[in-house]
């Protein structure tokens, strides 16, 4: 029997998967939307899923890994994740992409835009062929800005308390000031995020989600004051070395010279 080819976007809670939906809404409209839920996302990353069902009149598809990120810690030793040890996205995304998709004949469409470097994943699974609608049609940070504004959904509501990726509150990727900012806005996810970090007793190594710095120790209000000046003397360098910011950047107080590194899966 010939098998009809599936069509599925991966949505990360970023704004370019988030913009690419919107993009491809009217191009592909047996398009399915997914979106791979570790349970330890922030409550800002549901809300603009919300509204980009609503935008797309149709719904997310949210799909539940085999094992929570708490069993596959224990299965892990107790080790949280880190750039070196990324068991997450492998269990929380990867697989329970490829699980979602199975056998069958797939063309997944990634939000790589046509301004960047960086290569997305790619499924070994020969039934899963990537596309890049945004490098194919040559779109930029500018045109998915014009995306996002002029469907109305604008840019994902965590980035107003400076966070700049989607992803698990507790995500390594983030720089120390977002740290700070989680502990602001979300202090419950940052004592939870505080909570999971420990020193292995049998050999004394650290498992902290910020290289050597513990979060017990970024959260006094010192260090974290001293975190924010940092921030605040990098931002102001970084201005006044480019002057003619887009509007939207000026007005959203956003820097989008900082795109996320690490998890494209993740934050895309
Ligand atoms: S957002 Fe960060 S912590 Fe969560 S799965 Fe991705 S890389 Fe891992």
């Amino acid at each position: 029997m010939n098998k009809s080819i599936r069509h599925i976007l991966s949505l990360s809670g970023g704004k370019d998967s988030a913009a690419l939906a919107v993009y491809m809404r009217d191009q592909v409209p047996e398009m399915e939307y997914i979106f791979h839920d570790t349970d330890k996302e922030l409550p800002e990353t549901y809300e603009y899923l919300y509204r980009l069902e609503a935008i797309l009149g149709k719904k997310i598809t949210y799909t539940t890994p085999e094992h929570s990120f708490d069993k596959w810690l224990a299965v892990y030793g107790g080790m949280i994740p880190s750039n070196h040890r990324r068991w997450c996205t492998k269990m929380l995304k990867i697989k329970p992409f490829e699980d979602y998709v199975g056998n069958d004949i797939v063309i997944n469409y990634v939000g790589l835009r046509a301004d960047e470097k960086r290569d997305g994943y790619l499924s070994p699974k020969p039934n899963i062929t990537a596309v890049h609608p945004f490098k194919e049609d040559g779109l930029c940070k500018s045109d998915i800005m014009l995306i996002l504004e002029e469907s109305g959904l604008g840019l994902p509501p965590y980035m107003d308390w400076g966070r700049t990726r989607s992803g698990c509150f507790f995500c390594f990727y983030q720089q120390k000031i977002e740290w700070v900012r989680l502990k602001q806005v979300h202090p419950d996810l940052f004592q939870k995020a505080l909570e999971y970090e420990y020193v292995n007793q049998k050999n004394g190594n650290p498992f902290y989600w910020n290289k050597h710095e513990p979060l017990i120790e970024l959260q006094k209000p010192e260090r974290m004051k001293q975190i924010e000046e940092n921030w605040e003397r990098s931002k102001l360098k970084k201005s006044l070395n480019r002057p003619n910011r887009p509007l939207i950047e000026v007005l959203g107080g956003a820097n989008f010279d900082d795109e996320p590194e690490g998890c494209l899966i993740c934050s895309l």
